[in-house]
């Protein structure tokens, strides 16, 4: 197992893995409480009662279930074991928990922060979780499609966000894989909208940014339409998005760093005089989690390995008036790279 391989490294004789989206991977849990005990005498996932039919369906190392909290019977099995070092998600455990468990454990046993080390070996998908994020990808895809077809001016910012999620559900997503922004008018200038009861109008932006939840893998994508006949100002920034967002897919290839695709995006924009608008990273990885390793930004010198799946959306926000982004999943392949979001990136222009 090269997990047992990374714990040799940190000079730790177990794991206890907490952050829920580790142990679903590493196990295939899916449950809401859980702690999975790594050693070299194999895996045991720790839970409640509630999850005891189910935890025996979905996982294939051993099970033991727990009425009341799970620290102090993990702590009895490390005891048990002998295990002198455990390593815990340092980044992902509540401080009153790692000191709850360093006082069970008592001065026998040595606690290793760990961070990082099941996301850096999530951050490049096996075969089976591409499919999986391919399927979610045409979720996405498709239940933007179908909304869009409905969306009219005097509809809410809130009812079409609705809208988005009630066909993603229908299409086979398990949820939104977070939540849904659809910001219309100068709202689209904030890159993180929530939708309000704010009603579309003509002439109009409307940015959304939805991803789907499929099988726990999520997708990403964020497209730009327009209400009505957009102007010279918008349909300016709209190219000028376009085009650092595809030199920045030009840039992505096994062996390039994060910091070069964030570059790709920055220096198309830079030429334009529209670097200063484009206010966060040019992407992130994605899978179990929305945002996963790696982050694709400035200085982010992780190298890009085919099999990682990662989102390119470059975007300017210009207050008092709007934003753009256009955001697609993509896939690293062993030559280079294969866009997997099939929406078009043209400016959509929708009737009024
Ligand atoms: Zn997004
Ligand atoms: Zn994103």
């Amino acid at each position: 197992m090269r997990l047992l391989h990374l714990l040799d490294k940190q000079k730790a004789s177990a794991a206890a893995i907490t952050h829920l989206p580790n142990v679903r991977y590493l196990s295939g849990f899916t449950g809401s409480n859980a702690i999975l005990l790594i050693s070299g005498r194999g895996a045991t996932l720790y839970t409640d009662p509630r999850y005891d039919i189910q935890a025996h369906q979905e996982v294939q190392c051993s099970v033991r279930i727990v009425r009341g909290p799970l620290w102090p019977e993990v702590a009895r099995e490390i005891a048990k074991r002998r295990l002198p070092t455990v390593a815990l998600e340092a980044d992902k455990i509540p401080h009153a928990n790692w000191l709850e468990v360093a006082k069970l454990l008592g001065k026998g046993v040595k606690l290793r922060p760990m961070q990082g080390v099941v996301e850096s070996l999530r951050s490049v998908k096996s075969p089976g979780e591409i499919a999986t994020i391919r399927q979610s990808v045409q979720v996405n895809s498709k239940a933007l499609a179908q909304t869009l077809k409905r969306v009219k001016p005097g509809m809410t910012e809130l009812a079409v966000a609705a809208d988005l999620d009630y066909r993603m559900r229908g299409l086979g997503a398990e949820a939104a894989a977070f939540e849904t922004i659809v910001a219309s008018g100068v709202r689209s200038a904030l890159p993180h909208a929530r939708p309000t009861a704010e009603k579309l109008k003509n002439d109009q932006v409307l940015l959304i940014d939805m991803g789907a939840s499929l099988d726990g893998y999520a997708s990403d994508m964020t497209r730009v339409v327009h209400l009505g006949k957009p102007g010279a100002r918008i349909r300016g920034l709209y190219e000028a998005v376009l085009e650092a967002q595809l030199q920045a897919i030009a840039a992505v290839k096994p062996g390039a760093s994060c910091a070069d695709v964030d570059e790709a995006a920055r220096g198309a924009l830079r030429k334009r005089k529209l670097d200063r608008y484009f206010t966060h990273s040019t992407g992130h990885g994605l899978g179990l989690e929305i945002h996963e390793i790696p982050r694709i930004g400035a200085k982010v010198e992780t190298v890009l390995q085919p099999g990682m799946v990662i989102t390119i959306e470059p975007g300017v926000y210009v207050e008092d008036f709007g934003g753009v982004r256009i955001e697609d999943t993509v896939l690293v392949t062993e030559t280079g790279v294969e866009v997997l979001t099939p929406t078009t990136k043209e400016f959509v222009v929708l009737a009024s």
